[in-house]
């Protein structure tokens, strides 16, 4: 998942013709004096961090003046917001405000498509609308093969109330981002908000657009803009081996071969009672140095009581695997217990040099998951 910056998305907006403040990005408040000399009007000094709800965290303030906004974004840098550090303000030409829109597509799962909401509840999160003023969110599927049909942003629009004037703007900028969210591959692209200004015109004063990992390359442009520094170091670790890892908030952490088992030994360890650490895909072979990077990266969370091994011997056979288990190991060390279950190819074998290095090993993911579940809970 690769998460662009506001002013990454608005460019990228802007290059679909959808109207966004004119603005430039200063990693300095030096710069940003100059750019808001340069515009020589009121700007908004916004923090670039990667977290929605910089508005309340005080990431985002009005400049009357070049030096005002020297001292705002001065004041911005030495921020950390939700923990990141705020490394570049982007200085924006000031907007009058007269409503404040949601617009935004994403991929349905249950739908299987994607769907674009609106919503006249903008400028706030839209999980908080959701959450509390459901009735407030108008949705439409989009149909791939036929696209964001007319009626449907007509639909949008009226049923958020867009006044008149502006309903042909609001299409277009419907249809324009779909078209963003198309040519981005992205899970995510929305405007929030999408602002009615004083001055009755439609403009993007925020952006967001995260794009699925697995479509980069396709867009070696949009992996450049991949910010590093917003990833925790853990993430940036799995990248860098090659291997699938999401963090999550349980205590059991979980080394699988394949996204499919990882999901259905999430499942069974939850069954159980359990909660998982993580989701881990080490991918096939399972060499020692991938095993010791994924087990550096697993116990690298804290809160993790207890490791379980899932592993399904194929290609790879299990021995081998159960080989490169005991190699990361040794050079790792550790006190949290670990729990290995493996079946398929010298199933039985490789369960023998797990139990040599004293590991537990399970015959079945139930057993494997009730022994990890049982091990986390001893730890205190
Ligand atoms: P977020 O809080 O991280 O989602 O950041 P946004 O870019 O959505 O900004 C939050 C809020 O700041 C918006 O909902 C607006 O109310 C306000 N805001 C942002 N840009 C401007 C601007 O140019 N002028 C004015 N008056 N308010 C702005
Ligand atoms: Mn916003």
């Amino acid at each position: 998942m690769v998460k662009l910056h506001e002013y990454q998305s608005k460019t990228i907006f802007a290059r679909h013709a959808i109207p966004i403040p004119s603005g430039k990005v200063a990693s300095n408040a030096d710069e940003a004096r100059q750019i808001a000399a340069q515009m020589g009007k009121k700007v908004v000094i916004k923090a670039q961090v990667l977290v929605g709800g910089r508005g309340k965290a005080g990431g985002i303030k009005v400049a009357r003046t070049p030096d005002e906004a020297e001292q705002i974004a001065d004041r911005i840098l030495a921020m950390r917001i939700k923990d990141l550090p705020v490394r570049k303000v982007l200085v924006d030409e000031a907007i009058n405000i007269a409503k404040e829109i949601y617009l935004g597509v994403v991929i349905d799962r249950a739908a299987k498509c994607a769907t674009m909401m609106s919503s006249a509840a903008g400028g706030v999160e839209i999980e908080e609308v959701a959450r509390t003023t459901p009735e407030k969110i108008v949705r439409v599927q989009i149909d791939p093969a036929y696209g964001l049909l007319d009626y449907q942003a007509r639909e949008l629009a009226f049923g958020i109330g867009i006044a008149k004037p502006l309903v042909r703007d609001f299409i277009a900028i419907a249809s324009n981002l779909y078209r963003v969210f198309l040519e981005t591959d992205a899970s995510l692209a929305e405007i929030n908000p999408l602002v009615v200004t004083a001055e009755n015109t439609l403009i993007a004063a925020d952006g967001k657009i995260v794009v699925d990992d697995n479509a980069l390359f396709r867009h070696s442009y949009l992996e450049e803009l991949r910010d590093v520094d917003e990833e925790t170091s853990a993430e940036r670790e799995a990248r860098k081996a090659g291997l699938s890892y999401v963090k999550l908030d349980g205590n059991i952490g979980c080394m699988v071969n394949g996204a499919g088992l990882a999901m259905a030994t999430m499942d069974v360890i939850k069954f159980y009672g359990g909660e998982p650490a993580n989701f881990l895909d080490i991918g096939g072979g399972a060499k020692a140095d991938k095993v010791k990077t994924a087990l550096e990266i697993i116990l690298s969370d804290s809160n993790v009581k207890c490791v379980l091994f899932n592993i399904f011997g194929g290609i790879t056979r299990g021995d081998e695997v159960a080989r490169g288990i005991v190699d990361g190991l040794k050079e790792v060390r550790t006190r949290v217990p670990m729990v290995a279950r493996i079946v398929g190819t010298n199933a039985e074998e490789g369960r023998k040099i797990l139990a040599d290095a004293n590991m537990i090993t399970a015959e079945t993911l139930e057993e494997g998951a009730q022994k990890a579940v049982a091990a986390a809970r001893q730890v205190k």
